[in-house]
């Protein structure tokens, strides 16, 4: 299985418009170790012919640029099979919007992240230009399905959504009491290799459910938005604390460092990196304590083959 990082920030992206943290604005004057993030991406393939995104950030066209796989081999072409989303975020989905150049999108979701995304969102219509242009892939959690290509053909892997602790997205709370298909992650799986990545990419806590997602996966890509639960208190950036947003942090007793210790299967990644996370410093402290665990921080273009 190929995995290639398109973004690896959490929302906003690094730096972020509207940020003068110290992170942010070191790294515009390149006075940091660290470089510019996008918003979280991935894209997978068993066969490098066919993709399958992982989230459709904001900055999805960039993205797409970035990675010749993921150019047209025509006229009219996209070699994006499929696009799964691991909730209704904005920075996870809204680059589905940029892709309404009549031209036919498979979306697996959950039926809950659909609907939030498509229930009364008038800009929904510029993707139902025609009968088809997005196709709809229901996502139960537990549920294991083939993800294929156009046409029907599979594409090697399958996917297995895991319900993880989250809620709903920002626009829509208040709206609906939190579901358990708010927020997923994913095992995805090589069946002629029988290697499996396991993408959790938010995360409010660690729960059985959890550990058994990540269970004999050759890959795991985690939750990495926030290293202390107090950190945009700390910076003076506003009065959310990490488990306000359903991010479990990095550091700390309970932090997800802890509590994976124990948990070495295969290699890890952390990604989702808000803007204001020490461990986007490379010569930081925190980065030296993840990495001391096994960890690696997900960057821009890192490619991994499992
Ligand atoms: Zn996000
Ligand atoms: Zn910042």
């Amino acid at each position: 299985m190929r995995v290639r990082v398109l973004g690896s920030a959490a929302g906003g992206g690094f730096p972020q418009w509207n940020c003068g943290c110290p992170n942010c604005r070191g790294v515009r004057r390149g006075a940091i170790a660290a470089v510019p993030r996008t918003q979280e991406s991935v894209a997978v393939s068993a066969d490098g012919e066919a993709w399958f995104l992982l989230n459709a950030s904001p900055e999805i066209r960039g993205q797409l640029e970035s990675f010749p796989a993921l150019h047209p081999r025509g006229p009219r072409d996209s070699p994006i099979a499929g696009i799964l989303l691991t909730n209704g975020d904005l920075d996870h989905c809204l680059g589905l919007l940029s892709l309404r150049e009549s031209y036919p999108v498979t979306v697996y979701a959950t039926d809950r992240v659909r609907r939030g995304f498509t229930d009364g969102n008038v800009l929904y219509r510029t993707l139902e230009r025609f009968d088809g242009q997005v196709a709809w892939r229901s996502l139960t959690p537990g549920r294991e399905e083939a993800l294929t290509v156009p046409g029907g053909a599979p594409s090697g892997l399958t996917v297995t959504a895991v319900a993880l602790p989250g809620k709903p997205p920002v626009h829509l709370m208040g709206r609906f009491p939190p579901d358990r298909e708010d927020n997923v992650g994913f095992r995805i799986l090589e069946r002629s290799t029988g290697r499996v990545l396991a993408y959790l990419s938010g995360v409010a806590a660690v729960t059985p459910e959890v550990l058994r997602a990540l269970d004999g996966a050759a890959c795991v890509f985690f939750d990495g938005t926030f290293w202390s639960n107090d950190e945009l208190v700390a910076l003076g950036l506003g009065s959310q604390r990490a488990e306000d947003m359903a991010h479990l942090p990095i550091g700390g007793t309970g932090g997800s460092l802890a509590a994976l210790a124990d948990h070495r299967s295969g290699r890890r990644v952390y990604i989702h990196i808000n803007n204001t996370n020490p461990i986007l410093r490379e010569d930081s402290a925190e980065r030296a304590a993840v990495e001391a665990g096994g960890w690696t921080v997900a960057h821009d273009g890192m490619e991994l083959e499992l």
